[in-house]
């Protein structure tokens, strides 16, 4: 008997799913870049579930990979290709177990969808400002073990700077239990902080406190033209200011994107009339009733028409508008999809050299880019842009992916490097990025990496393979 099949003989049937169709959904990840095998999927209902399942995986040295929504962009939740490793799903543990609306925080299970979790907040009048494309399917445990990013990091932080307390299951079996929803708390480690961005390396998120907020009552959101690229930064200088720090997101748009989804996805209708190159997509909120925000855009505006930062612009003035130009913006990936796909850089470089970033990075794809397209867009008021080189149009797509892969890539990145930039904003390491962390990693960061993956997951067992090196798997 193999080692798993002990596993799952000692797991009682309600935990255990083989259907075959079901673990398929789990084998390959979202963009169809890893697949592998999975002899089961385990469906723990409870934290004590989840401690079993991880105690027995410890004790018989069976490789356990966690899976949130399956939207990740790293392959992080998808198991290898042996057939032995375990898959674990936590979306029956989708409960709310406090709303503490005086306290504005929610502990929730971690297989809840983020989406829900937005809503639970809304009908209180409260705020959870995590927002990413796949909210309709990401669970908050995929979301806190990537520590993603989303379109309101600007003025709400990423997911680390909204989760006040968590609890999860180590690889021993353990539960560290740390939910408690302060603000303040120096009781000394804070140990949960480690969880989030693992990647499901050191423990499985069971459940977590999270932050909430007023919600807005007033919104203002604009599509604008800029005249340059060197315009990004004294426009985000600009609307900072103008709104008070009002501003949460602050999202950059190509022509190039623009072109390509409007060419891909039929029904949609550009915002502007003009063939611009760039375009920020920019929204203000407020939860005050006095505040106008109208007209510090229009003092926003006027400013910035009058010294040629804006060429054109559009505000919305409803929702069914608002959410047109967020639609546009959101689709952009589905774009890349439709196209045939892209090579992706996930990247971060400071605010104030996003601009040179983008000059330098073009000039690369220009170079040896073999008449490569691009498809720039992303969350530059953090510094974040989505890199992305697609095939020209008639191009057999795989082949001349994988040779941007080779050939400019490694050129992008050196670009990052060398301006002190991160290769992974927001998606993680999973196992795409492992070669770029030997490449640009900081040695020691790498070596206590190790050391701690060592330390809390001594078998290995918890997703083998991705996030850290480790110098020898038992299992
Ligand atoms: C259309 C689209 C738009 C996106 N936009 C953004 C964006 O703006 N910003 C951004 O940051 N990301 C974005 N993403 C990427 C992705 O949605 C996020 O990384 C998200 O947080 C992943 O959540 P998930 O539940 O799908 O996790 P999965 O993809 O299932 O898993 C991600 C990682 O977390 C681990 N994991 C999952 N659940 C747990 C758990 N309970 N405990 C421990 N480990 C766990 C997995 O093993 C894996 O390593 C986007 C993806 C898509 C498809």
């Amino acid at each position: 008997m193999k080692p798993f099949e002990t596993v799952l003989a000692e797991l009682s049937d309600d935990l255990v799913l083989r259907d075959r169709d079901v673990i398929g959904r789990f084998t390959t990840d979202f963009r169809r870049k890893f697949s592998g095998d999975s002899p089961a999927l385990l469906r723990p209902r409870t934290t004590e579930d989840v401690a079993r399942i991880v105690s027995l995986c410890g004790q018989h040295k069976v490789a356990l990979v966690p899976v949130g929504g399956n939207t990740g962009y790293c392959g992080g939740s998808t198991p290898d290709k042996s057939g032995e490793q375990l898959i674990i799903s936590l979306e029956r543990m989708n409960n709310v177990r406090e709303l503490d609306v005086d306290n504005l925080s929610v502990t929730v299970e971690a297989g809840c969808i983020l989406s829900n979790i937005q809503d639970l907040a809304e009908q209180e009048q409260l705020l959870f400002p995590l927002s990413l494309g796949s909210q309709q399917s990401c669970q908050i445990g995929g979301n806190i073990s990537t520590n993603a990013g989303g379109v309101s990091a600007l003025r709400y932080g990423v997911t680390r700077d909204l989760v006040l307390g968590l609890e999860a299951v180590l690889p021993d079996g353990s539960i560290l239990s740390n939910l408690s929803p302060l603000r303040k708390d120096n009781r000394g480690y804070a140990l949960h902080q480690l969880l989030i961005g693992a990647e499901g390396s050191l423990g499985i998120v069971t459940a977590a406190s999270l932050r909430l907020f007023l919600a807005p009552i007033r919104r203002v959101t604009a599509f604008v033209a800029i005249n340059d690229i060197t315009d990004l930064m004294p426009l985000l200088a600009k609307a900072q200011q103008y709104t008070g720090e009002a501003m949460s997101s602050f999202e950059y748009v190509s022509r190039a994107s623009l072109d390509l989804l409007l060419d891909k996805k039929n029904g949609l209708r550009p915002p502007l009339s003009g063939k611009d190159q760039h375009y920020i997509l920019m929204e203000a909120v407020t939860s005050s009733p006095v505040l106008n925000l109208n007209e510090m855009i229009e003092c926003l505006f006027e400013d910035c028409i009058s010294d040629g930062i804006v060429v054109d612009g559009t505000i919305a003035t409803s929702e069914r508008q608002r959410r047109d130009l967020w639609h546009l913006r959101e689709n952009i990936p589905e774009g890349e999809v439709l196209h045939g796909g892209s090579v992706k850089h996930d990247v971060s470089v400071r605010v104030s050299d996003m601009a040179r970033f983008v000059q330098l990075g073009t000039a690369l794809v220009e170079r040896y880019g073999h008449g490569a397209r691009l498809s720039v867009y992303g969350h530059v008021g953090d510094g974040n842009v989505h890199f992305n080189v697609l095939s020209p149009e008639g191009v057999n797509c795989s082949a001349f992916l994988d040779l941007i892969a080779t050939e400019v890539s490694p050129r992008i990145y050196d670009l990052v490097a060398k301006m002190d930039g991160s290769f992974s904003a927001e998606y993680g390491l999973g196992q795409a990025k492992l070669d770029l962390q030997r490449t640009y990693g900081d040695p020691t960061k790498r070596r206590l990496m190790s050391s701690l993956k060592a330390l809390i997951d001594p078998a290995g067992t918890l997703t083998p393979g991705k996030v850290v090196e480790q110098a020898s798997y038992e299992i």
